[in-house]
């Protein structure tokens, strides 16, 4: 997807405050927006929280159901980091700079490692008329920031049931799994999906932050109602987390290792550096082919608004 917003983010993460302290329960709200024409609500970043770990943004889109799905997001470009998405309803078609073509669908992960540079449209295939995904965005650190761009496709994950819940891992390891879904820092990701309401209780590393966002139903974390795009953020310090799933819900986990650097976000740039987002900007509007090459099929290009910094 594309960030449409016109402010500039200063994502920061250094050491976890927690790590040494208690684990924290903070709540997160969400801001609605618009992207390519569907609802959205955006849980990261946000005033009260800009990261978890590595992740540093995320859109919740959707569920949407009964009516004609017309997402259409034009070609724009990233830099530094990962677009991941988990597809929950719908089909999505990803088209990139590379020349990958990959319609992603329900239980499957798409990761697109833009690195020094890439550019993709993200289209809802004709005739669907629900859609429910995530979209977050991982922060390459510092010393991957260039490299070489990529994109995955990741049909098959682990998947399992454990206690009263049908868990997918998407990213890192979970107990003793792990997923193959490719990643430059310590993090994890594990879709929940209630099969019966009741008490779970979710394996946490203590040297990670973690986030809990409900997608379905209001989930009780410690003594506190979590509704649906509320995300409860945990802190570091935790080895587990017991909570009251509802029936029919369904939550994603995310963590991470606290990053060592800040991590600026400007329109679809992220970076460490301003100079190295101004030069993708004037990459992009001067359209340098040799670093954003024209994705296949596109019809539109997404514009950026004027860099807010100081040169
Ligand atoms: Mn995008």
């Amino acid at each position: 997807m594309s960030n449409t917003e016109n402010h500039h983010q200063l994502a920061s993460s250094l050491d976890c405050p927690a790590v040494t302290g208690s684990p924290v329960l903070e709540r997160v709200t969400p801001h609605n927006t618009d992207v390519g024409g569907i609802e959205v609500n955006r849980v990261l970043p946000r005033r009260q929280r800009r990261v978890i770990g590595a992740w540093c943004f995320l859109d919740h889109i959707g569920p949407v159901s009964g009516r004609e799905i017309d997402l259409h997001v034009g070609a724009h470009p990233h830099i530094s980091l990962q677009t991941f998405t988990w597809m929950m309803q719908g089909e999505i078609l990803h088209r990139d700079s590379l020349g990958t073509e990959q319609v992603i669908r329900p239980g499957q992960v798409n990761l697109m490692t833009a690195g020094r540079g890439i550019a993709h449209t993200e289209d809802s295939v004709a005739g669907q008329n629900a859609i429910h995904a995530a979209q977050l965005w991982i922060a390459l650190p510092k010393e991957h920031a260039d490299t070489e761009p990529s994109f995955d496709h990741y049909p098959d994950l682990p998947h399992w049931r454990e206690q009263n819940v049908d868990m997918t891992l998407l990213i890192g390891g979970y107990g003793a799994r792990t997923a193959p879904t490719k990643s430059f820092s310590p993090l994890v990701g594990v879709d929940l999906q209630v099969v019966q309401a009741g008490q779970t209780n979710l394996e946490l590393r203590s040297d990670f932050e973690y986030g809990l966002l409900p997608l379905q139903g209001d989930w009780k974390i410690e003594s506190e109602i979590f509704a649906e795009n509320d995300l409860a953020y945990l802190g570091c310090g935790r080895t587990h987390l017991r909570v009251e799933s509802p029936a029919n819900g369904r939550a994603l986990l995310v963590g991470g290792a606290p990053l060592k650097h800040e991590v600026l976000i400007w329109w679809n740039f992220v970076s460490h550096s301003r100079a190295a987002i101004i030069q993708a900007q004037r990459d992009w509007e001067a359209d340098n082919k040799s670093r954003f090459a024209d994705v296949p099929g596109a019809t539109k290009r997404l514009s950026p608004p004027p860099i807010p910094w100081q040169e």
